[in-house]
């Protein structure tokens, strides 16, 4: 993949790399300053330098949504305070009484929100599963669809590109949460989507030590307004957090490497284990879920391991392993999460950059001590 750098079209681990350097010619910097200033002075009465006040506009914020829209292949990026705000934002846009589409096996906090907008009586949500449902669901009355591919925990994908054909045939707006496999491994808006959100906490900030969110459109249009409601509400990344999502992205080809290889050698070992019943795993990315035999030793399988940390997010460096069913999906009913496979006995891991024979020899001490 490419992007389009200060200094021409590069590889995008090259783009990534090189995020804030040759920008600032007065004094050469190679890392991207921090403006803290909140405030910025007029020449004269009706000029600007075009930078005027920071929740409008930030320098060391701008560095990092230029890089986000240009890794997306948007129009405009825009840097939120967590990822939940980006999806805040982009449910800003439509008028009360909408209807929208959204994947089943969701993040929960998103979830959580939906829950929230319908409680309010501001929107109507439909939930699908695979594509003929989308097929289905989405018709004339369908404002937009909301989609995580691969879905959260269940790691089942969907095809972007199919979607956009229906949303397409309606004028309903796509919109992919592309936290799972950033735009290294898949760019939403070149398969026909409009509109892309992350959680940046998780593999774009990727060390475990900051809360972010971004939104990225595909067209001026869509993003100026995004940009319009975002200055409104204020969600805004400050810019120490603006700079600490550049310092992480700036490894980001390299950690998604060393996540995959760790996850495909962590799910080849899960794979030949008896103890374990079902690996999830989309063939792609750093994150997989399994399924244990006997569900009541995930007390005792959690608290066996030493390496992985036991833990809410994913995305970091540390490897992390989590239990959805109390922990990221517990606002989503009991009944509901069992229908569509969230069962109990499911455990969800993010995998780091540790040596893949540490993490393997960690997981088989634990299931060993379960014997
Ligand atoms: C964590 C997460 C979010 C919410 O992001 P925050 O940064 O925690 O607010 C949204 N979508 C997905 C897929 C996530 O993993």
């Amino acid at each position: 993949m490419e992007n389009e750098s200060k200094t021409g079209k590069v590889q995008t681990d090259t783009f990534l790399a090189q995020i804030g350097n040759h920008q600032n010619p007065v004094t050469g910097s190679i890392n991207t300053p921090i403006y803290f200033s909140t405030t910025y002075e007029h020449p004269t009465l009706g000029e600007s330098t075009g930078y005027d006040y920071t929740r409008t506009k930030n320098p060391t914020r701008e560095v990092v949504e230029s890089a986000l829209a240009s890794l997306e292949n948007g129009a405009v990026g825009l840097a939120t305070s967590s990822g939940m705000s980006a999806v805040q934002l982009v449910f800003s846009q439509f008028s009360a009484g909408s209807q929208i589409v959204a994947s089943r096996d969701l993040y929960g906090g998103s979830y959580r929100y939906f829950k929230e907008l319908e409680k309010q009586g501001l929107y109507e949500f439909i939930y699908a599963d695979s594509e003929a449902d989308f097929e289905k669901e989405i018709t004339a009355k369908t404002a937009a669809v909301f989609i995580e591919t691969p879905t959260n925990p269940l790691m089942s994908e969907v095809s972007i590109e199919k979607i956009a054909r229906f949303t397409k045939q309606y004028q309903a707006q796509l919109i992919v949460d592309n936290t799972f496999y950033t735009p290294l491994i898949q760019r939403p808006l070149d398969m026909g989507a409009d509109i892309v959100v992350h959680s940046a906490t998780k593999y774009l900030g990727g060390h475990n030590d900051l809360l972010a969110g971004a939104v990225i459109a595909k067209s001026q249009e869509v993003g100026e307004q995004l940009a319009y409601s975002l200055n409104t509400t204020g969600a805004v990344l400050s810019p120490f957090d603006s700079w600490l999502l550049i310092r992480g992205m700036k490894t980001l080809a390299l950690r998604m490497q060393r996540h995959e290889e760790n996850a495909q050698a962590v799910v080849a070992y899960l794979k030949k284990n008896s103890q374990v019943k079902e690996v999830l795993y989309p063939e792609k990315g750093g994150m997989l879920s399994f399924k244990l035999k006997n569900q009541e030793s995930i007390k005792d399988f959690l608290r066996n391991l030493s390496l992985f940390t036991f833990a809410e997010s994913l995305g970091g460096i540390e490897s992390l392993i989590t239990y959805p069913t109390t922990q990221t999906h517990a606002d989503i009913p009991e009944k509901l999460r069992e229908s569509y496979g969230l069962t109990p006995d499911l455990l969800r891991v993010s995998t780091g950059i540790e040596a893949s024979e540490d993490l393997i020899a960690d997981l088989k001490q634990a299931f060993e001590k379960l014997k």
